[in-house]
C-alpha cells in the first residue's frame, strides 16, 4: 500500500474532487497537506477532518497556485511540517472562459509549475526519494468542448505536458511517476459555473446545451474520481498514464500505443 504513511499535497484542496481525494489518502494512511486559495472553505474543511482523523494528520494552507512564491512557500513549509513529500496532486482548476487567461494561469501553467517544483523535491537525481505526480485534466482535454475552448486548450496542455515529462522522468530515471486523470462532468461547485456571465462571458447562451450533456452523459460522484487517482498512486507500474472516468465505463485508460504506460 504505497499511500501508507506517506505525505501528499494536493491543490484545490478544499472542496470537491481535492476534498474527496483527500480523504480517500486519509483512509488509506497517508498524512495530508491542503492547498487552496479559499481560507473558510480550507480551514471549514480541515476541521471536519480532524474530528474524524485527528488534527496531526492535515495541514491547511492558503494559496494561490498562481503565486509562484505563495506556491514554492507551500511545498517548502510541507516538508518542513512532515519531513518530506511523497504524492503531489496538481489539481487546483477553474472554468472561465471571460477571463480566459487564468483558466490557462491556473489549469496549466500552475499545474506545470507545481510539477516542477515536486520534481525538485522527490527527484532522485536531486537526492529526493522519488514519489507520484497526478496532474488532473478532463474529458474536455481528449475531446473538443464547444462552450469551452480555453478550458479544454487547457486541459489538452496538461495532457500533452503530463505524458512528455512522464517520459523524460522514465529516461532520467527520476524515481518520479507521473500520470493525469480525465474525468467526465462530476458533482462539484465548478459545475455552477456554467450558469454565471463572469465565467462564460459570451458563451452563456449555451448553458442549456452543456445542462443538456450534463443529462445525457450523467454527472459522476467526486469519490469515484477519488477512488480512480488512488489506484493510479497505488500502480508502481503506472507512468505517462491518461486515466478516463466516465459514467458509461467508469474507470479505464485512453490508449495510446506503446507509450500510455512506460517504466519508472
Ligand atoms: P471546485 O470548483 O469544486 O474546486 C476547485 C478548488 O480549487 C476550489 O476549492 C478552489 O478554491 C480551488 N482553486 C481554484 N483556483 C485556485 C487557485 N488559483 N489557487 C488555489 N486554489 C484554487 O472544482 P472541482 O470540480 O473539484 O475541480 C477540481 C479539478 O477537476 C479542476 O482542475 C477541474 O478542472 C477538474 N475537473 C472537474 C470536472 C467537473 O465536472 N467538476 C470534470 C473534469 C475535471
Amino acid at each position: 500500500m504505497y499511500a501508507n504513511g506517506k505525505v501528499a499535497l494536493i491543490t484545490g484542496a478544499a472542496q470537491g474532487i481535492g476534498r474527496a481525494m483527500v480523504e480517500e489518502l486519509l483512509h488509506k494512511g497517508a498524512n495530508l497537506v491542503l492547498v487552496d486559495m479559499n481560507r473558510i472553505a480550507g480551514e471549514e474543511c480541515k476541521a471536519s477532518l480532524d474530528e474524524q482523523f485527528g488534527s496531526h494528520r492535515t495541514m491547511f494552507i492558503q494559496c494561490d497556485v498562481t503565486d509562484q512564491e505563495q506556491l514554492k512557500d507551500a511545498f517548502q513549509r510541507t516538508v518542513e511540517h512532515f519531513g518530506r513529500l511523497d504524492i503531489l496532486v496538481n489539481n487546483a482548476g477553474v472554468n472561465n472562459e471571460k477571463d480566459w487567461e487564468k483558466t490557462v494561469e491556473v489549469n496549466l501553467i500552475s499545474v506545470i509549475r507545481g510539477t516542477y517544483i515536486g520534481l525538485e523535491l522527490m527527484s532522485k537525481k536531486n537526492g529526493g526519494q522519488g514519489g507520484v505526480i497526478i496532474n488532473m485534466s478532463s474529458l474536455a482535454g481528449l475531446t473538443p468542448a464547444a462552450y469551452q475552448p480555453v478550458y479544454s486548450a487547457s486541459k489538452h496542455g496538461v495532457i500533452g505536458f503530463t505524458r512528455s515529462i512522464a517520459a523524460l522522468a522514465s529516461i532520467g530515471n527520476y524515481g518520479v511517476r507521473i500520470n493525469t486523470v480525465c474525468p467526465a462532468f462530476v458533482d462539484t461547485p465548478l459545475l455552477e459555473s456554467i450558469e454565471k456571465e463572469e465565467n462564460m462571458g459570451e458563451y452563456l447562451k449555451y448553458k442549456d446545451n452543456i445542462k443538456d450533456m450534463m443529462k445525457s452523459f450523467g454527472v459522476l460522484d467526486p469519490s469515484l474520481i477519488a477512488k480512480g487517482m488512488v489506484s493510479l498512486i497505488e500502480d508502481d507500474g503506472a507512468n505517462g498514464a491518461v486515466m478516463k472516468i466516465t459514467t458509461s465505463r467508469g474507470i479505464h485508460f485512453e490508449e495510446f500505443g506503446a507509450h500510455q504506460k512506460t517504466k519508472v
